[in-house]
């Protein structure tokens, strides 16, 4: 029975040591509830660090029995290993950049070294617990190498990967002295999930541009692989904080700070303790709010809970200070003996006193400069039974993406927080209502099951696909039972792509032509009575007919619109229209004269833009830019647009490779059915085969082919062979 692993930093349990004793308390937090339904079910096993060192055998050995009732493994560290893996580079080189905060970042190989061997730990009791078929979801930045790390020991199992901090831009990225060894380990996934679609766009430019692998539609091929990539935004328990603010003892605890805090008005800000936060920026909006809004002062007061976090490291000690400073700084300058304008409490509360919290206040304050999700505003809004209340929320944060109806601010932008407190602090109730509804709505239906729930599912579907799509290496002995079919067969027809299949050369046209060795090549195969060989090539006709029309072969030309057999005139589908081109045509001049380098190829009944010789990065930007511009044109027009290694190209819809080449297969009963092609355009090809046939795809690429060849060389050892 296969099972499913989950692998985190923490597992879901804190366990405690006190005299030499071992209590064990289960995590409630949002990410444990969610994968509860996972990993609690059969085998499935959660696998992590149980944030406690335990040097004794017979105290590990406790761990182990107890947690593994509860369906848990641990991953154990020492008290070294957590400060160089966990607070060193996790913490000190990883967090800060990938929050944009690069000039905290710690460089020092020291620090990844035990990175790598803390990663490398938790793939030993990977490999130790998973079996064939088995299905793991690694999670966040603390295990980055980790997908690499097990796709090395266990090359056939599925491994899942989500990031629950941002992915920051490539110019943050490349800053990283490790930045492919990283980018290669999270790439041992099958899928790769992001909480925003800005996450997932950073991750692939950097991909691209530092491993030089491009992706196409959220799929990058690496090797013979390929990596899905897309983005998951994480919801909360949504029914959780519902139903919790309704309860008793949220509600005691409700009237017992209302009795303190009298009628004033509230503005709430929860977070961590954590520069990426942008605590003092808000503090300033809060100091110039009252500054320039003075009617407030004495009629709203901000609760701000700073959870303590990390403050014996350098960066957070001076954040504290600061905060404190400011804090000192905002209620000696406005508080009355009846008022103050900053209640702040530095120490975390219980989830009834948040909920409380919550429901009493007017406003909640979210400001962080960078987070990947931001869950205290959503909590904010789930809490909110009465509809009531305002969300201020920062746009760096993922959950801006979804919170549209929250007034978004930029949180270095002082003057727009100090005029959004305002907006929402006389924001009439009716459209407050409105909004938080929106939010509420929206919230229910992606909460952390949904989350769980469409991770998993596509999960599954990318390594359904990934079964289907497997491609067997054309092996020797493979390669000798073809030759049997092929010397059996009486009659037999080849379908040969040209370009990358039978020559390597797409980019240096002079190159591209054929040289002596695939001449003799063609020649003898297409003299040999018992075959009928068809060239298929996106190139133009005449080229073809240049380049290999006198050779005893039929041809099919750009893309199946020009066909030729051999010993009569070119045809072609009489009805194609080629009126479309001259809407078609200032566009791609458009592109051409805004990227330096691309030029526009025009074939009988198509259009071409190619950028291979365009700068690394500006290619891809316009040809993402161009293809949706053409598709949207393109949409009520019976064209297709096609995407190509370096190209980007509008045809007829109604002709490709496959139609093309079903008119022979119509007309003749083969026994032996070849089709060999290197790129996309000859999946139409393979697809439009019988099941049969023989189909062979040069590269490593999915594929929807029975066959995988490494090269073009090695096509032509392959025919070699067959002759
Ligand atoms: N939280 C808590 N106790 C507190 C304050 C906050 O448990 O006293 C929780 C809060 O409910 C939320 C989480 O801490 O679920 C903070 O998550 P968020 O994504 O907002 O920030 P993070 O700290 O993960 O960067």
């Amino acid at each position: 029975m296969s099972k499913v692993i989950i692998v985190s930093n923490r597992l879901p349990v804190k366990i405690v040591k006190e005299k030499n004793k071992l209590s064990y308390q289960p995590s409630e937090g949002g990410l444990a509830t969610g994968l509860g339904s996972i990993y609690k079910e059969g085998n499935n096993l959660w696998i992590g660090w149980p944030g406690v060192e335990l040097k004794k055998e017979s105290e590990q050995h406790e761990v182990r029995e107890e947690i593994r009732k509860e369906n848990m493994a641990p991953v154990f560290l020492t008290r070294q290993e957590v400060e160089v893996f966990y607070e060193g580079f996790s913490n000190a080189t990883l967090w800060p950049l990938f929050h944009y905060f690069h000039q905290f970042a710690i460089y020092d190989q020291k620090l990844f070294d035990g990175y790598k061997a803390v990663n490398d730990k938790y793939c030993e009791i990977v490999v130790e617990k998973a079996q064939p078929g088995d299905i793991i979801w690694v999670h966040d930045y603390q295990l980055l190498l980790l997908p690499q790390m097990i796709r090395a020991r266990l090359p056939g199992i599925s491994i899942g990967f989500f990031l629950h901090i941002p992915f920051p831009s490539f110019e943050a990225f490349r800053l990283l002295p490790w930045r492919r060894e990283i980018l290669m380990g999270m790439l041992g996934s099958d899928l790769i999930g992001f909480h925003t679609y800005d996450d997932m766009r950073h991750f692939l430019s950097s991909v691209s541009r530092i491993a030089g692998i491009s992706a196409s539609k959220g799929v990058i091929t690496v090797e013979s692989r390929s990596v899905e990539v897309d983005s998951f935004p994480m919801g909360i328990d949504y029914q959780k904080y519902h139903d919790v603010a309704s309860s008793p003892e949220t509600i005691k605890r409700e009237i017992d700070y209302r009795t303190s805090l009298g009628k004033h008005k509230l503005i709430l800000s929860i977070d961590r303790l954590d520069y990426s936060k942008g605590i003092p920026q808000r503090l300033y909006a809060l100091d110039k709010f009252f500054e320039k809004y003075p009617e407030f002062i004495g009629i709203v007061s901000q609760i701000m809970i700073v959870v303590p976090s990390r403050d014996n490291v350098g960066e957070y000690k001076r954040l504290k200070e600061e905060i404190d400073l400011l804090v000192g700084r905002i209620n000696g300058k406005y508080g009355t003996i009846h008022w103050t304008p900053i209640h702040y409490f530095y120490r975390s509360f219980s989830l009834y006193s948040l909920s409380a919290f919550y429901r009493m206040a007017d406003v909640a304050l979210v400001t962080p400069m960078r987070d990947g999700m931001n869950l205290v505003c959503k909590e904010f809004i789930a809490s909110k039974l009465d509809q009531k209340g305002v969300l201020i929320l920062s746009e760096m944060a993922g959950a801006s993406k979804e919170l549209s109806d929250a007034i978004l601010i930029n949180p270095n932008d002082i003057d727009q927080m100090v005029n959004a407190l305002h907006e929402a602090l006389i924001m009439p109730p009716e459209d407050q209502i409105a909004h938080i509804k929106i939010m509420q709505e929206s919230l229910k239906r992606y909460n952390i099951h949904h989350w769980v729930k469409i991770f998993f599912d596509r999960l599954n579907d990318v390594i359904t696909r990934q079964k289907f799509l497997a491609t067997k290496v054309l092996d020797p002995h493979m390669i000798r039972v073809i030759r049997e079919k092929y010397d059996k067969a009486k009659k037999r027809i080849l379908f040969l792509d040209y370009d990358g299949t039978l020559t390597g050369f797409h980019d240096q046209p002079q190159k591209a032509k054929p040289d002596k060795d695939l001449v003799d090549i063609l020649d003898r195969l297409s003299r040999d009575k018992k075959n009928t060989v068809v060239i298929i090539s996106g190139r133009d006709r005449r080229t073809l007919e240049e380049w290999v029309g006198y050779l005893d072969m039929d041809i099919i030309a750009e893309h199946g619109i020009w066909i030729r057999e051999k010993n009569k005139d070119w045809e072609t589908f009489t009805h194609l229209k080629n009126d479309w081109k001259s809407d078609f045509r200032p566009i791609f001049e458009n592109y051409v004269d805004r990227t330096p380098g691309s030029f526009i190829e025009e074939k009988d009944y198509s259009l071409v833009w190619h950028y291979r010789k365009v700068e690394t990065g500006l290619g891809e930007l316009r040809t993402r830019e161009l293809a949706s511009h053409l598709r949207y044109m393109a949409s009520d027009k019976n064209l297709s647009v096609l995407e190509g290694d370096m190209v980007i190209e509008i045809k007829n819809s109604e002709v490709d490779n496959g139609r093309a080449s079903e008119r022979w297969l119509q007309h003749g009963q083969y026994e032996f059915i070849l089709a060999i092609g290197d790129d996309w355009t000859d999946e139409d090809t393979f697809l439009a085969m019988p099941d049969d046939a023989i189909t062979i795809r040069v590269g490593r690429s999915s594929s929807q082919a029975k066959y995988r060849i490494d090269s073009f060389n090695a096509v032509r050892d392959f025919f070699k062979e067959l002759l």
